[in-house]
């Protein structure tokens, strides 16, 4: 149940509307944004009826929602969410963020120069790996705190914001300190201790499709993280399993829209796994943007033949560069800005 408040409702009406929901062992979320107030309520074992809030003074409406997922729903928020990362960075609403960099921190001297050069591309968030969930415990796992110490020079030197993976609780608060924007992998989509974590830190989460998760399972996944306070989510479309071999994953372009209509929240795009094949990563990143998607996140990297991780579906810093060029063509089109 989604409880609006009239426009001109005082505070201690809205207390009053907390206490009573309280008072049944249920909990009131007040749900950020918009011109008045809402609470959503959640932790109740059953339906309940409006007329308990109707009746209270500077109650305008109490809406039921029909979804397992209520806070992150559009019937909870109609509004677009736009997810405040600092006093000038912001992703959704009319922005289309653009997330580049390697798929891991390998180095200072490389990292540098990626992010210099996407950067002068018009990129404003660098992404990179310090911690690495690797399929096998034999590959390259990061180079841990060293790698976050490169990023925080890296944002220093060229003002990208940092998003990079938390990708368990005992390092949370270490990764938290350095990233602007943390990133929960595919992997852990569905690790619930970790979302209830990061549900508890003052810091914007990308929370990445599972490779197998359906759009139900993220929002439920979502509402995880709302749901223990934390409202500053952005989406992660990063492909699925499917029969297919040839591709990594298949990029499923249609959840964008999906998780629009079923969500508030900002959705990104991320053709590199999406795909795993760098001459594919361009026009999925526009497609990204004629879809409706709120922004991409691109692998990045100086020498993708070398890389030691994800180096083939990495696109060289050149060809995000003239790709970056066609898209500030097309996002005027789409009322975006890049
Ligand atoms: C990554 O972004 O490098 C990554 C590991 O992604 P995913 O969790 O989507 O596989
Ligand atoms: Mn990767």
């Amino acid at each position: 149940m989604l409880i609006v408040m009239d426009r001109d409702a005082s505070q201690p009406q809205v207390d009053r509307v907390v206490e009573v929901i309280e008072a049944r062992g249920w909990k009131a979320n007040i749900i950020p944004g918009g011109t008045r107030v809402s609470i959503g309520i959640t932790h109740n074992p059953s339906a309940m009826e409006p007329h308990v809030f109707l009746m209270m003074d500077g109650v305008a409406e109490a809406i039921p929602v029909s979804k397992p997922y209520k806070l992150v729903s559009r019937e909870v928020k109609r509004d677009d969410t736009v997810v405040k990362v600092d006093s000038d960075c912001a992703i959704g609403g009319e922005n289309f963020t653009v997330i580049a960099g390697p798929c891991a921190v390998e180095g200072e001297e490389s990292l540098l120069s990626v992010a210099r050069e996407v950067k002068k591309a018009g990129a404003t968030f660098l992404r990179g790996g310090a911690y690495k969930p690797r399929t096998s415990p034999y590959s390259f796992q990061g180079m841990r705190k060293q790698g976050l110490e490169i990023l925080k020079k890296a944002r220093e030197e060229t003002g990208l914001r940092i998003i990079t993976e938390v990708k368990d609780v005992q390092t949370l608060d270490l990764v938290a300190e350095y990233a602007d924007v943390l990133q929960v992998g595919a992997r852990n989509m569905q690790n619930f201790t970790l979302l209830e974590a990061v549900g508890k830190v003052d810091k914007p989460v990308l929370l990445k499709r599972g490779m197998s998760s359906t759009i139900n399972e993220l929002l439920m996944a979502a509402e995880y993280i709302v749901s223990n306070g934390n409202y500053r989510i952005i989406y992660c479309e990063r492909g699925i399993r499917t029969f297919e071999t040839i591709t990594r994953n298949t990029l499923d372009l249609g959840a964008v829209t999906v998780l629009k209509k079923l969500s508030h929240l900002p959705v990104i795009v991320d053709p590199s796994h999406g795909l795993g094949l760098w001459y594919g990563v361009p026009p999925l990143c526009r497609a990204a943007l004629a879809v409706g998607a709120d922004g991409i996140m691109v692998e990045v990297h100086n020498n993708p033949l070398e890389a030691l991780s994800d180096g083939a579906q990495s696109i060289t810093p050149q060809r995000f560069a003239s790709m970056m060029e066609q898209m500030r063509k097309m996002a005027p089109l789409l009322d975006k800005k890049i």
